[in-house]
């Protein structure tokens, strides 16, 4: 991918698998070089705050709402 672009963080909450948005936002180059390591987030749907890491992350374009897919290395 060689345009960068900028991106929401979304997850799926582990309790209840609602998705939602972390309010994290970002850009593909430096998501993809950071590490994201252990975060807390709260689900906004049951209340549970659990820790996510990088894999967890879904990203969403900002400006069209779709998803980003990153190679996973
Ligand atoms: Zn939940």
């Amino acid at each position: 991918m060689s345009a960068v672009a900028r991106v929401a963080l979304h997850v799926a909450c582990r309790a209840c698998g609602d998705v939602f948005d972390t309010g994290l936002r970002t850009d593909t180059g430096s998501f993809a070089r950071g590490t994201f390591a252990a975060n807390y987030h709260t689900c906004p749907r049951c209340g549970a705050t659990e820790t996510y890491r990088k894999q967890d992350y879904r990203l969403v374009e900002v400006r069209s709402g779709r998803t980003v897919e990153l190679p996973r290395r």
